[in-house]
């Protein structure tokens, strides 16, 4: 059967950009200027659930670092595929948001064209406007699940780090035995300087991408990390793997969950 094509109204995707902008300060204020004439546009797109305001609600973070493009293209083909196959999702309001480095991605560079790791930045009343973006979408959502994608040059295999909910380390296990399907896995006892197990590693750097410090039940927290070195279609096919094993135990746990 050939079906029509779906129309914008019709749509299980919604796009939400916003221009970000950097504050000034008036007095003891921080003031973020209205305008919109100018700013740094920030890429967000939703899959909303068939039930509106019901389903598990995910972000997923890409190109915080401008110079890992990995993750960057396998938000556009989740994109791709809650635009295609809203059925499989039609339980998730998946928040993505493909690009949260703009800058540093037009220049490949880790940095933004601040000069800054903007991962660094979470929750230490940072005025960059990616973050102040960032931060306000976080606590506004209050999401149930984080998800963050990155690449590690210095990494021969796929790893990654866990916080909040002890559930992360339940969902990040298969997720990146998954995605040593596509890519070695790094089982080093040290990997980025923290201890790892199997590829988990349980710490991780001040600053980065997370829930609002506020926020309770703290919300599951994941960074995926795939081999920056290796090649790219793999790389991408690995992630985009691993989110979908996220997704789908996610949703198996919580169906156990509520069986109990
Ligand atoms: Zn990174």
């Amino acid at each position: 059967m050939i079906r029509a094509p779906v129309s914008i109204a019709q749509s299980w995707l919604s796009f939400e950009g916003h221009f970000a902008q950097r504050p000034f300060r008036r007095g003891a204020e921080l003031i973020v200027p209205t305008d919109d004439a100018q700013g740094i546009y920030m890429q967000k797109v939703v899959s909303r659930p068939s039930k509106r305001g019901q389903g598990y609600k995910f972000g997923i973070f890409a190109g915080l670092h401008g110079d890992e493009e990995a993750g960057v293209l396998a938000v556009q083909e989740l994109i791709r595929w809650a635009n295609t196959h809203p059925q499989e999702l039609a339980d998730f309001e998946l928040n993505l948001y493909p690009v949260c480095n703009p800058t540093g991605c037009d220049q490949k560079t880790r940095h933004s064209s601040a000069g800054l790791d903007l991962n660094r930045e979470f929750w230490t009343g940072s005025t960059e406007p990616e973050v102040i973006y960032l931060e306000s979408e976080l606590r506004r959502e209050q999401f149930h699940g984080i998800v963050q994608l990155h690449s590690d040059d210095t990494s021969h295999g796929v790893y990654g780090f866990v916080r909040g909910s002890l559930l992360s380390e339940e969902l990040l296990k298969p997720a990146l035995a998954r995605s040593a399907e596509f890519l070695p896995f790094n089982y080093n006892a040290i990997i980025d300087g923290f201890e790892a197990d199997n590829g988990i590693i349980r710490e991780c750097y001040e600053g980065i991408l997370s829930a609002p410090p506020e926020q309770r039940p703290r919300p599951l927290e994941i960074v995926f990390e795939t081999p920056a070195l290796a090649p790219l279609d793999q790389q991408v096919t690995a992630t985009i793997e691993a989110v979908k094993t996220i997704l789908a135990e996610y949703r198996t746990l919580q169906a156990y969950a509520a069986d109990l």
